[in-house]
């Protein structure tokens, strides 16, 4: 009988440190980039074989870009790196005092570990949340929404029940950061400019946004002058924003919030958080709130070659007393640093402590209307912050394709004031939605 091949990752053994890299997001990315490969062995591990531009999941998710344009393949990126390996697995677990990476094809001995795992979505406890309320931190979330939001309008035009209709339409957004103030600026332009012409038969004036927060402003990262900006934008465009909210419970159709009140809706995103979550293996006393301590090295306080950078790390500054924020430059910063320095790491050199540059903040909340805060206490607002907002998120994509395609996807926008990605390629059916089950499998592929 012939013998079972055991799994291994077919990772070519070498005389060089072998450095591991445990995520491909702007942390991982940049240090894979960054590292000397002829002074290393580089393996890279991500669940997904792309890197995703998560800044810009929201347009996935609202039909304004198709999902390959904001996603990059992971080897096309490194073609001209020597002895890099990719593998698309998940990473299970870490023995640290074996030098041992778990993952869901077998494990690897390291030399160095880094982990830009980044975080996770926090429901806070709220298990009915969790189970009905939907994420948007994934390509799969942004296209599980772009279905489900689609799949209402067509379920909308199919039924006629007047008990349901006047809310089938509604879409509940929990979290005023720039994910749920993009998203609700988003919908309400494809509100006004899209549905009616896709849906002549549905009444829009009954399709209400709303954008909830426990806090007291939208957009609360950034400064009140911006918040208070985006807030007037938001009005203006018809979004009902309810701030001092706590949202306590979803059924899948009702939303309840901590003052009784209902709201009914059968979309709700949840981006009201996130949390850190490292791997099974690791001590408990390196870590804070699911996030890894580390010195100004980048190195986790307790571990002399493990790194942790982006947004599973936890470095406490004078200056960032609770870490670094949880967005894409720390990362992309931290992932170069970590990349530049690690062969002095390695000599015992003495290498410079990381210092993060703040290069400012930026949210859209449609068509020539953004906010940006930058440097020198600059707070900017309507049509220049929306050209410095294009600007930076298409420099920022990581290939030149990326670009093209974002930009093309744009200025067709721009002049059609059309988002033509409204496609139900596969349709969202929820655990138990025996109605969507019914009314859009039908059509899948082999039936
Ligand atoms: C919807 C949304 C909008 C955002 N908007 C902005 C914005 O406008 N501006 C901004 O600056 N920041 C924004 N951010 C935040 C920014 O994207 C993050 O701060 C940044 O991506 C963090 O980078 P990272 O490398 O730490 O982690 P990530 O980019 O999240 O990458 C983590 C990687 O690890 C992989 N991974 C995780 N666990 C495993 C495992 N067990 N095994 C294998 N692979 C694993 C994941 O697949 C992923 O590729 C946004 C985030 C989201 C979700």
């Amino acid at each position: 009988m012939e013998q079972m091949r055991q799994i291994t990752l077919n990772i070519p053994p070498t005389t060089k440190p072998r450095v591991v890299i445990v995520g491909a997001g702007f942390g991982g990315l940049n240090t894979a980039q960054s590292l000397p490969d002829d002074k290393f062995q580089i393996v890279l591990f991500d669940k997904h074989n792309y890197h995703t531009f998560q800044p810009l999941l929201y347009q996935v998710a609202s039909a304004a870009l198709q999902a390959d344009s904001i996603a990059g393949p992971l080897r096309n990126l490194f073609h001209d790196t020597k002895d890099f390996h990719f593998r698309m697995l998940r990473v299970l677990s870490i023995d640290p005092g074996t030098n041992t990476i778990n993952t869901s094809a077998g494990p690897l001995q390291y030399d160095y570990l880094i982990i830009s795992t980044g975080a996770r979505t926090n429901y806070f406890g709220n298990e009915n949340m969790q189970r009905y309320a939907l994420p948007l931190k994934t390509i799969p979330d942004a296209l599980n929404m772009r279905s489900q939001l689609m799949q209402l309008f067509e379920w909308a035009s199919l039924n006629g029940n007047p008990a349901i209709s006047d809310y089938m339409l509604n879409v509940v957004l929990v979290g005023a950061g720039p994910t749920g103030v993009e998203m609700a600026g988003a919908l309400s332009e494809l509100r006004k400019n899209v549905l009616p012409k896709d849906y002549p038969a549905l009444d829009f004036s009954k399709m209400k946004i709303y954008l909830l927060d426990g806090l007291d402003r939208v957009l609360p990262p950034m400064h009140p002058k911006s918040s208070a900006r985006a807030q007037k934008y938001l009005e203006k465009m018809g979004v009902i924003i309810k701030l001092n909210t706590i949202v306590q419970d979803y059924d899948g159709e009702t939303i309840t919030l901590k003052t009784g009140e209902q709201i009914k809706s059968f979309l709700v995103v949840w981006s009201a958080g996130v949390t850190g979550e490292t791997f099974p293996g690791i001590p408990k006393e390196w870590t804070e709130r699911g996030r890894l301590l580390t010195d100004p090295n980048c190195r986790v306080i307790g571990s002399p070659n493990i790194f942790a950078i982006g947004d599973i790390a936890l470095m406490k500054l004078e200056d960032y007393p609770k870490g670094h924020p949880g967005v894409a430059q720390p990362a992309i910063q931290m992932g170069k640093y970590i990349g530049k320095n690690l062969y002095a790491i390695h000599r015992s050199d003495k290498v410079k402590p990381f210092k993060y540059f703040d290069k400012g903040s930026l949210a859209t909340v449609g068509r020539g209307k953004a906010v940006a805060d930058l440097p020198k206490n600059i707070h900017l607002g309507g049509r220049l912050a929306w050209w410095i907002w294009l600007f930076v998120h298409v420099n920022f994509l990581v290939s030149f394709r990326n670009k093209l395609l974002v930009l093309t996807n744009w200025i067709w926008n721009l002049f059609t004031f059309d988002k033509g990605n409204r496609l139900i390629i596969r349709p969202y059916i929820r655990k138990g939605d025996e109605r969507a089950k019914a009314v859009f499998t039908e059509n899948e592929s082999g039936s």
